[in-house]
């Protein structure tokens, strides 16, 4: 019988063993992690969205041809 490190705590378990005796999940981790990386996905794309969002405002901000800050500049030319 050899001991085989969780995948979850690291936490050496007999071989074989379904349930972590330390941490409680699976040794193996699959069905866990899977789920927990598909929440995580979740959890980038809704903060990457307002981001992106923003960043797009931003970007078609800059390509207005006419930005509002022009006239103060002809003021001070013309002094
Ligand atoms: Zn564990």
């Amino acid at each position: 019988m050899s001991l085989e490190p969780c995948n979850v705590c690291g936490v050496l378990n007999a071989e074989g063993t379904e349930i972590c005796l330390s941490c409680g999940y699976p040794t193996t981790g699959n069905k866990r992690s899977a789920i927990f990386r598909w929440v995580a996905i979740a959890l980038i794309i809704c903060f990457a969205l307002p981001f992106l969002s923003g960043l797009i405002n931003w970007i078609l901000l800059q390509l207005k041809p006419d930005p509002p800050s022009n006239q103060p500049k002809v003021s001070l030319i013309q002094k």
